[in-house]
């Protein structure tokens, strides 16, 4: 009886060790923090691990790669989850996200890093196969039509928290904080009750923090210029493209935080809702309103939207909030 006890006081201590994890996945670095068996992390990095495999644009062995290259190919559950859903949030932020986009980031040398700003004429001919409505998806094949190819880099690492926060849930774990490069999960709250707190990165600083958001059971999913950009004759030019010009987005945003409970939609909406521009952007959610804002301007304004007031927490002097909408 005194064993079996103290046996249950181990495993439920054991259950409550903090871990913590860290993976090189997706272009990107991960870290993980869960309060739970040692062995979920392993299944944790397995997840990313595999998904990168699928979904990576460059991996020559990847399920993307090979759709891209043959038009059409019957995929794994998840290539086909994620497509899907991106095809439908494409549909709903028409002229904002196109996962079709790939020639045009190929062309200013996102993909191989070699960077070039390209002609008009190579940009107009690259934006010929960008169109969503290319995408068709059958039973478990999709084929992609007129030429169109596949790049899921706007939704994959939202599909990956989402994927994470699954499995830690079937496997007992309630309190959690996952990040994704940029993309954050915050699963249940801290062990100690309190709500988790999700930094949101100062662009002009990203090892610095402008202020953070508290939640719990929430995805925040960042989209910044700061990330991803080069600059020629003193003009910066940042991995999020304008899928109606085929250039760089140049607007008054340094970056795009959405709150949510979905990655996918998260991760969507930031890339989207910073080509929209920030007043757009706003009265999206107002319109929407199943998910929070804050966006922060290159003039060190943050915008931040009614549901969030309560939640976001200003810590840098450099930055005033914005009480307009
Ligand atoms: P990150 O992946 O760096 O966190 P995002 O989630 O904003 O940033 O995704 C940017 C990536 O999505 C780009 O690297 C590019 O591959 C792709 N992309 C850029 N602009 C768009 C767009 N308007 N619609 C869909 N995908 C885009
Ligand atoms: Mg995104």
């Amino acid at each position: 009886m005194v064993f079996m006890a103290l046996t249950a006081v181990l495993l439920c201590s054991c259950s409550l060790l903090k871990r913590e994890i860290r993976v090189d996945a997706m272009d990107t670095f991960m870290s993980f923090e869960y309060y739970g068996d040692e062995a979920v992390g392993g299944r944790l990095k397995k997840s990313v691990r595999e998904l990168d495999s699928l979904l990576s644009v460059t991996k020559r062995k990847s399920e993307i790669f090979s759709l891209n290259k043959s038009g059409s190919k019957r995929v794994s559950a998840d290539t086909l989850d994620l497509t899907g859903q991106a095809k439908a949030l494409c549909v709903e932020l028409s002229g904002f996200l196109d996962v079709t986009i790939l020639p045009v980031v190929e062309c200013w040398g996102f993909i191989d890093q070699r960077y070039k700003v390209p002609s008009k004429k190579e940009i107009r001919s690259a934006l010929k196969s960008v169109a969503f409505n290319n995408i068709e998806l059958s039973g478990s094949r999709i084929t992609l039509k007129n030429g169109s190819r596949l790049d899921l880099g706007a939704v994959a690492k939202g599909y990956a928290a989402d994927k994470g926060v699954g499995l830690l849930k079937d496997s007992g774990v309630k309190s959690a904080i996952l990040n994704y490069g940029g993309t954050v999960a915050a699963v249940g709250s801290k062990p100690d009750g309190t709500l988790w707190k999700i930094g949101i990165a100062d662009p002009d600083n990203p090892s610095g923090y402008v202020g953070f958001v508290s939640c719990k059971d929430k995805i925040v999913a960042t989209s910044g210029g700061y990330e991803r950009y080069f600059e020629k004759n003193s003009r910066r030019y940042i991995h999020i493209l304008d899928p109606k010009t085929g250039f760089p987005v140049d607007n008054e945003i340094s970056s795009v935080s959405v709150v949510s409970d979905s990655g996918v939609r998260s991760d969507a909406l930031s890339t989207a809702l910073f080509v929209m521009g920030r007043e757009k952007a706003l009265e999206y959610q107002l319109k929407k309103s199943d998910f929070g804002l804050i966006v922060l301007t290159k003039d060190k304004k943050v915008c931040v939207s009614p549901d969030l007031r309560d939640s976001f927490t200003l810590t840098s002097g450099d930055y005033t909030l914005t009480g307009e909408q």
